[in-house]
């Protein structure tokens, strides 16, 4: 990587949808069919700029570790991680969302220890300690509905947006524990040394997402 090249490293999925614009109003487009491609790195409009299309939660260790300038992942993703390396200069406000505990509708949380099932232990370690409960935390990749329905835990903690999923499952949020955005991140040596790069690129995209604050408002 030469100091006059960027990396971006995006999230695949939803977040990525909603990115694509927000880069586009930076400049950034990119050149191939993305959906038809199967590259993982891509050229883009801007020769200083290519893209990385990689799994949300690999975004800040890439970036982390220099292998990307900057990222997009959520909010929820970069508490996992826990943040280290990296500077966090903008809240893109796309792909909105609540991370919150949820268990089966109707039921209280147990009054002693609590078993909990995630795919975000390191957050849910420190949500239950702050409050004072203790918890053994679960590991799970995916379908954290199902735990408390087969008596694996008590509560998930796990991402809500219309609240369907839990609904369907038998499930009900209980406690908010943090409101989730997209956010632009940069590794911290970058923005040192390619500050005269990465500066316009990220004014633009927070310029987007201000115009785009105006509307909603
Ligand atoms: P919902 O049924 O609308 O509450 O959506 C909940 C499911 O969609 C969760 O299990 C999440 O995995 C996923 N989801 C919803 N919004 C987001 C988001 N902004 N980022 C990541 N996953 C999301």
């Amino acid at each position: 990587m030469t100091d006059t090249s960027i990396t971006i490293a995006l999230s695949k999925g939803r977040i990525l949808d909603e990115t694509i614009p927000l880069l586009k109003e930076a400049g950034i487009e990119f050149v191939d069919d993305i959906k038809k491609s199967r590259k993982l790195v891509f050229p883009t409009t801007d020769p200083n700029v290519r893209l990385l299309i990689i799994r949300a939660t690999d975004v800040p260790t890439y970036v982390q570790y220099g292998g990307a300038d900057l990222g997009v992942t959520g909010k929820d993703v970069l508490m996992e991680h826990g943040g280290d390396g990296l500077y966090e200069p903008l809240d893109l406000n796309i792909s909105r969302c609540r991370l919150m505990t949820a268990g089966v509708k109707g039921q209280e949380a147990p009054q002693g220890r609590l078993r909990v099932a995630t795919k975000f232990v390191n957050l849910a370690r420190r949500y239950y300690a702050a409050q004072g409960r203790q918890a053994d935390i679960i590991k799970l990749y995916g379908a954290m509905e199902l735990a408390p329905l087969l008596g694996l835990a008590d509560e998930i903690v796990d991402i809500v947006d219309t609240g369907n999923t839990l609904k369907a499952n038998g499930l009900e949020p209980r406690e908010l524990i943090e409101n989730i955005s997209t956010r632009l991140v940069a590794n911290r040596a970058s923005v040192k040394m390619k500050h005269a790069l990465l500066q316009p690129i990220i004014e633009k995209m927070g310029e987007a997402v201000e115009a785009r604050r105006g509307v909603e408002a």
